[in-house]
């Protein structure tokens, strides 16, 4: 292995992989929408002055067909991290679905074409797993792990999670269905920890702002999520892309809390400098105000007041991930967005 072609570098969670190949002394092909945004990539070019490893910028667009062809050949493997992680779209056909399954198609099919790519490392998530936390007792579990589907998302429904389920079950059918690459897959919960692009609008990012901000100060909702460290996620990636024998799904996740929870982590790392949330928040209030917090009825009935456990052994025995504790990662994350004035 030595060239490595990452997409969606340019985001939250690419530049840490894109950071951590190239400390790792890989020549890294990053792809980008438009070479002539340099702003998107500046970070990373000076990254790579710092390291033994050497950036390629290529253009490439996930709703193009044939887009990736020329940036994959001659790689040995591919990061396909692309996707857009976000809430606030217009049209969720348009501006997730398509660039999900459409780009997760013409990536893959670029690694078939090159005849050199052996291995592929999709980046998908923990909502290709479970949609909403209900899920999980509704269909007689006391965990979520690699073995189920996302079976509650729709287009109307949690579409971004519609969106990686699709992707990611897509990414299955066209692997199987050839012999010259190997598909890894890697679930993260819901990624925090320090950005190194200040031009994401990853969800991750408008979470902290959010919730620093004092947007949930009168009540935080009961809802789990799994958190992980952007840096272990990146470590991750490049764990199962060097380890021979990896294989399959594998959900990443320190821990499994709720947003209060979560708030207490910062209350104690940062102790009444935000405007933090002391108490949940009744279910009933937030049906009557969910949309001012962008909240359906729906979501708000199916993802409040329900346990949630995920099962994450698998990245710790099998890519021996050893995870950066919450309690930093919140730190460091705070940190950064003070340091660069986003809060
Ligand atoms: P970002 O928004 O920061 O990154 C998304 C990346 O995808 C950007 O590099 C963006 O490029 C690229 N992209 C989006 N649309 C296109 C397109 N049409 N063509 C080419 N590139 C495109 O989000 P994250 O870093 O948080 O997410 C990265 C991946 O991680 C996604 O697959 C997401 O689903 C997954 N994930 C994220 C989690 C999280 O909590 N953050 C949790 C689990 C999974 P550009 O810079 O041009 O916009």
């Amino acid at each position: 292995m030595n060239t490595i072609l990452v997409t969606g570098g340019t985001g939250y969670v690419g530049s840490w992989i894109v950071k951590g190949l190239l400390d790792k002394a890989y020549t890294v092909r990053l792809t980008v929408r438009d070479k002539d945004n340099t702003a998107k990539f500046e970070n990373l070019r000076q990254i790579a002055l710092t390291t033994k490893g050497k950036l390629e910028i290529w253009e490439a667009d996930l709703l193009e067909e044939g887009s990736f062809d020329d940036a994959a050949l001659g790689c040995d493997a591919i990061l396909h991290v692309a996707s857009p992680f976000t809430l606030r779209f217009k049209d969720a056909q348009r501006d997730l679905l398509d660039p999900a399954i459409k780009g997760t198609r013409n990536v893959l099919y670029a690694a078939s074409k090159s005849g050199t790519v052996k291995k592929v490392i999709l980046t998908s998530s923990v909502a290709a797993i479970h949609g909403d936390t209900k899920d999980m007792t509704e269909q007689g579990l006391t965990e979520f792990n690699e073995e189920q589907f996302n079976q509650s998302s729709s287009l109307t429904h949690q579409p971004y999670s519609f969106s990686k389920v699709e992707a990611e079950k897509e990414a299955w059918r066209i692997a199987q269905a050839q012999d010259e690459w190997k598909l890894v897959v890697i679930n993260p919960s819901f990624v925090m920890g320090p950005s190194l692009s200040s031009l994401s609008n990853s969800e991750s990012l408008n979470f902290m702002k959010d919730i620093l901000s004092g947007k949930y100060a009168m009540g935080a909702p009961a809802i789990m999520f799994g958190f992980v460290d952007v840096r272990d996620v990146a470590k991750a990636h490049i764990l199962a892309l060097e380890n021979e024998n990896s294989q399959g799904r594998h959900l990443l996740a320190e821990r499994t809390i709720d947003v209060l929870e979560y708030a207490q982590l910062i209350e104690k790392a940062f102790p009444q400098k935000f405007k933090l949330p002391k108490k949940h928040a009744a279910k009933f209030l937030l049906l009557m105000v969910g949309w001012m917090f962008k909240l359906s009825s729906q979501f708000i009935k199916r993802n409040v007041g329900y346990p949630l456990r995920l099962n994450a052994s698998k990245s710790r025995e099998a890519l021996g991930l050893d995870y950066i504790p919450l309690e930093q990662t919140v730190k460091d994350m705070v940190t950064q967005m003070l340091d660069d004035k986003l809060i």
